[in-house]
């Protein structure tokens, strides 16, 4: 499986980051080597001294797919999720400024944190949902899929065009605001309207 996230999908995001506002969507990849194992903690790299939690809605991809037309998109997909995209921003900040690729800093061991899914029933609507993060037992983050620049379907209908879409590939939205530090000891908590979806610890 592969995970394709897409960044700068929140204006206030964007803002907070001074990145430009993109024309398309921004996407980048992670390996399955990302994914924190069921209940272990996020250890802290030893090369970065500045480790950023962005909270994200996750889409689980059920179906085979490129080209996917955005009326059709819905059928590619019945969960949605909760997850960390942990960014080692400084190494981030150094590949930008020289314009080279990202991985280092998005991809590397432990950087996908993947909780709970829920099937996409149990919402009104996929671009209504709301969602949050909470380090330490105060909210740090707080978002909703109606504010993405791109919504789901116009998200699949566009990382189609590049990239095959298999059973059990899982796509990072993007992060609203609030994005911060991490530090040892930690305790991230996520939630989707209101109800936990995970719990990890930084180390
Ligand atoms: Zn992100």
């Amino acid at each position: 499986m592969k995970i394709i996230c897409v960044g700068r999908n929140y204006a206030a995001h964007i803002a907070e980051l001074d990145s430009e506002r993109p024309k398309d969507p921004v996407l980048f990849l992670k390996p399955d080597s990302a994914i924190i194992l069921k209940n272990n903690p996020f250890v802290i790299p030893e090369f970065s001294q500045d480790i950023h939690y962005e909270v994200e809605l996750l889409v689980k991809i059920n179906k085979i797919g490129k080209h996917i037309d955005q009326k059709f998109a819905h059928k590619y997909y019945d969960e949605i999720g909760l997850g960390i995209d942990f960014t080692a921003r400084d190494l981030q900040n150094k590949l930008k400024d020289k314009g080279l690729p990202w991985e280092k800093s998005k991809a590397f061991d432990g950087s996908a944190l993947i909780g709970n899914f829920l099937p996409k029933t149990e919402f009104l609507s996929v671009d209504a949902i709301s969602f949050s993060l909470e380090r330490n037992g105060e909210v740090v983050q707080q978002g909703n899929s109606s504010l993405m620049l791109w919504k789901i379907d116009a998200l699949i209908e566009y990382i189609s065009k590049y990239f095959t879409l298999k059973i059990g590939d899982i796509i990072f939205t993007g992060t609203p605001s609030g994005v911060g530090k991490v530090f040892p000891n930690d305790s991230l908590k996520g939630f989707i309207e209101g109800k936990e979806q995970f719990s990890v610890k930084v180390k």
